[in-house]
């Protein structure tokens, strides 16, 4: 099994920054790529705040969480080929994602494991896409990464054994629970997930309760921890539309047909927490409902 000391990370945005942080504190070198260098300096910047959230509610110490730092190197693409282990957490788009894998043949070493922490694209046609379809698998962290226990583990049609295995015992290192999800669209989590969330918008378009009506019932008839709005918001609504559209193409079922208020958000640039407005807006203390 190839022994992993150095990860490189693709795509500094709110998962990569989690998982440069999760793979630093279990003591393995990061490189941390993004397209944009100011989405870099701004992930270090969120890693260093999270790590001293973490350090004050001592749940890591802090001569570890100075060691995690100085791991992290923002990098560019071309020096990836040090990595033994490649996550690509780069925007859901198949084409943008191909691109990347791409990019990366020329770069990486024969031996190095690529995987892809996509939401819901297929691994097994990400995994067509490279120039080593039997060392790539998906590893599906969740939201935020420093704080969600478990990974969904996905083998392509071509993953090969001893890929599985060093990726499960890598993500054991990282103190995370694992599940295996067969490479079906959206895997398991948001296979269950992001249709309700679909559902709760379907709910607000209709007119059936507002905003604070839907989240407050979640919370507090379901026991939710958030709203499925509140949650939408977090995760992204180009996310959560992306993942609709791969379960309706993918599944074929109308069923999962995304709701036409997330497209009307989505292209209104209201992408949740990230853009600052979604279903709430977030330059208000408490954040205001836009509907
Ligand atoms: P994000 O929008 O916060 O970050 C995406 C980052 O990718 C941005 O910094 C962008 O500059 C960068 N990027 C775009 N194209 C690039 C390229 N060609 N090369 C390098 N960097 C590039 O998105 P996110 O929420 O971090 O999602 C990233 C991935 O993680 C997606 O595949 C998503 O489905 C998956 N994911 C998201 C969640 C979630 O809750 N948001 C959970 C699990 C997995």
């Amino acid at each position: 099994m190839t022994n992993i000391k150095t990860v490189g990370v693709i795509g500094a945005g709110q998962m990569g920054n989690g998982i440069a942080h999760v793979c630093a504190l279990a003591g393995y070198d990061v490189l941390l790529n993004d397209a944009d260098a100011a989405r870099i300096d701004a992930a270090l910047g969120v890693i260093d705040k999270n790590l001293n959230r973490q350090v004050t509610r001592e749940l890591v110490g802090k001569s570890d969480a100075d060691a995690a730092r100085k791991r992290i190197k923002g990098s560019a693409l071309k020096d990836l080929g040090a990595c033994d282990f490649v996550i690509e957490s780069i925007v859901e788009e198949h084409d943008a994602k191909k691109q990347i894998f791409a990019d990366l043949r020329s770069v990486l070493r024969p031996d190095a494991i690529l995987a892809s922490n996509t939401s819901s694209i297929s691994i097994t046609r990400l995994a067509a896409t490279t120039d080593r379809p039997d060392k790539f698998i998906g590893v599906h962290f969740m939201n935020p990464a420093p704080v969600m226990e478990l990974v969904e583990i996905i083998r392509g049609l071509a993953t090969s054994q001893e890929t599985y295995d060093t990726t499960l015992e890598f993500v054991g290192k990282l103190g995370k629970q694992i599940a295996n999800a067969e490479d079906f669209p959206a895997f398991i989590v948001n296979r269950v997930l992001v249709p309700m969330i679909n559902e709760a918008i379907y709910t607000l378009y209709e007119g059936v309760g507002s905003v604070e009506a839907i989240d407050k019932s979640m919370r507090l008839g379901a026991h939710h921890p958030m709203g499925p709005l509140e949650l939408a918001d977090f995760i992204g609504l180009d996310t959560c539309l992306s993942i609709m559209q791969v379960l309706y193409e993918g599944l074929a079922d109308s069923k999962y047909r995304p709701c036409p208020l997330l497209v009307k958000y989505v292209e209104a640039g209201w992408l949740g927490r990230k853009t600052q407005r979604g279903f709430y807006d977030y330059r208000t203390d408490p954040p205001t409902p836009t509907r």
